[in-house]
């Protein structure tokens, strides 16, 4: 699929971090330096929107805020965000039985999800592994 060059670059800006970012933090990034012509935000948005309906991001609604997809979904896929709130890092996961599981809740409530996308916001294994055997390992003396 051809991108235009502002999609091209809003994309790019996403894959370059494993951070969500807001609609602002692209235009930062895409105009880092004084004197940089800085896309206008509705410009921003209207890519982030074309990338959203084609799969290539996804948006964390908690954070109003857009991170670039690495896997390529069948439509109505659920997607959970795990949200490390100590680095601010997002996994990804998909999980068929959960989606199964959704999908059956929401039919028994009669209810048509819009996005199937969880986010569960906690402490990501990078940042609870090594902070916490540091911390039972330091010497009292
Ligand atoms: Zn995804
Ligand atoms: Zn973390």
């Amino acid at each position: 699929m051809r991108l235009t060059p502002i999609r091209r670059q809003v994309l790019d800006a996403l894959y370059a971090t494993h951070r969500p970012m807001s609609a602002y933090d692209l235009i930062d990034r895409l105009a880092p330096h004084e004197g940089d012509k800085r896309p206008a935000p509705i410009t921003v948005y209207r890519a982030l929107d074309f990338l959203l309906d084609n799969g290539f991001v996804h948006k964390l609604e908690s954070r109003n805020a857009f991170i670039a997809c690495p896997f390529r979904h069948a439509p109505g896929d659920l997607v959970v965000f795990m949200i490390c709130e100590q680095c601010g890092g997002v996994d990804e996961a998909c999980s068929d039985e959960l989606r199964g599981a959704l999908t059956h809740l929401a039919q028994i409530q009669g209810f048509s999800p819009r996005a199937n996308i969880l986010e569960l916001a906690g402490r990501c294994a990078h940042c609870a592994g090594p902070t916490e055997t540091a911390a039972q390992s330091t010497p009292s003396s």
